[in-house]
């Protein structure tokens, strides 16, 4: 199998947060046969791999990445009755439009998340209203000591809130059968413009990866605590936390991975400082986490 491997690529492309260093080895994968060799090439040369989905989740260190980042490039889906079965790097934009064209919906609140079906798996993401978690049929993985594919129901995944049996393994969501439900292609545009609009009066737009952490159950919500803590508009460098949404630590477009990383931690402490408590990062920090309850 002939794969392409690239040196030195910078990730600030890739990732949403528009920060980071380089990957020191870098390759898209556009199918499970090039996955396995580049993880074939990861373990020859003794380097960690990443895989890496739209990037919408993740913050590099301005330092990069030592190993291989593996971007994952399979974005075939197919419909079949009314369930959609997509590979794990299908933009989940793409499969809302693709499926709304086809009469079939149920999924319009994901129109919020950016990203990829496999990310979103990983994190079980969603909003509110509805996680990938609660309309997965089935998957199937890559595990990570085997190169045969082995699919899955969703009870493997033990979903929670942005938590699934596969976060921080290394297990590959190869694709994903998500279950739709019939609507008018109209009806199902007209939610996906409402989800977007009432998002867009909450959240500010700019390079950030959405919630920086997770929200702790016994308070309303991480943003409530950030700003109730002082933190509103706190800068370090080119990073803040935004004015409009207090969980959302921005790139201004100057910021470093450090600046995001020091404000983070900052507003971390304020927050423990105030409340007692540890807020838990939601972003994937890489190479290493500095927040001891995520690392
Ligand atoms: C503006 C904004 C708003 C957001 N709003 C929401 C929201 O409302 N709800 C929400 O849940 N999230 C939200 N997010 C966060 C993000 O969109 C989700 O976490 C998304 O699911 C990440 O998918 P991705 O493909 O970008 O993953 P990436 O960022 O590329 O990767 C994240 C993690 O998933 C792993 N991963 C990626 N693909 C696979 C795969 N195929 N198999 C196994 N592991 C994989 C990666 O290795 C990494 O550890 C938001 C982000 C932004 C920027």
């Amino acid at each position: 199998m002939e794969i392409q491997i690239q040196q030195n690529v910078s990730l600030k492309h890739f990732c949403t947060y528009r920060t980071g260093g380089p990957a020191r080895f870098f390759g898209e994968a556009r199918n499970a046969d090039e996955m396995i060799a580049f993880r074939k090439f990861a373990r020859e040369q003794k380097v960690p791999y990443l895989l890496l989905g739209g990037g919408s989740n993740v913050l590099f260190s301005d330092e990069g990445f030592p190993g291989l980042v593996i971007h994952n490039r399979m974005e075939k889906m197919q419909i079949v009755g009314d369930r959609v079965v997509a590979e794990g790097g299908v933009n989940l934009m793409r499969l809302i439009l693709t499926c709304s064209q086809n009469n079939l919906g149920g999924i319009s609140g994901l129109a919020n998340v950016p990203g990829t079906v496999g990310g979103a798996v990983y994190g079980n993401a969603g909003i509110p209203d509805i996680w990938i978690g609660n309309i997965l049929l089935q998957a199937v993985l890559l595990p990570e000591n085997s190169d045969t594919p082995i699919p899955v129901g969703p009870d493997y995944f033990d979903f929670g809130y942005r938590e699934s049996k596969i976060k921080g393994k290394k297990e590959i969501v190869l694709s994903a059968t998500l279950q739709l439900k019939p609507e008018p292609e109209a009806k199902i545009r007209a939610d996906v413009n409402q989800y977007i609009k009432t998002r867009a009066l909450k959240q500010p737009s700019g390079n950030s990866c959405g919630s920086f952490f997770k929200n702790p159950t016994e308070f309303p919500s991480a943003g409530w605590l950030i700003e109730q803590a002082g933190c509103k508009g706190m800068e370090v460098g080119g990073a803040q936390v935004s004015p409009k949404h207090a969980n959302f630590l921005m790139n201004n477009g100057t910021a470093t991975s450090k600046d995001v990383i020091e404000l983070a931690v900052q507003v971390y402490e304020k927050v423990k400082d105030k409340f007692n408590v540890e807020l838990e990062p939601e972003v994937q920090i890489y190479p290493k986490n500095p927040f001891k309850a995520n690392s």
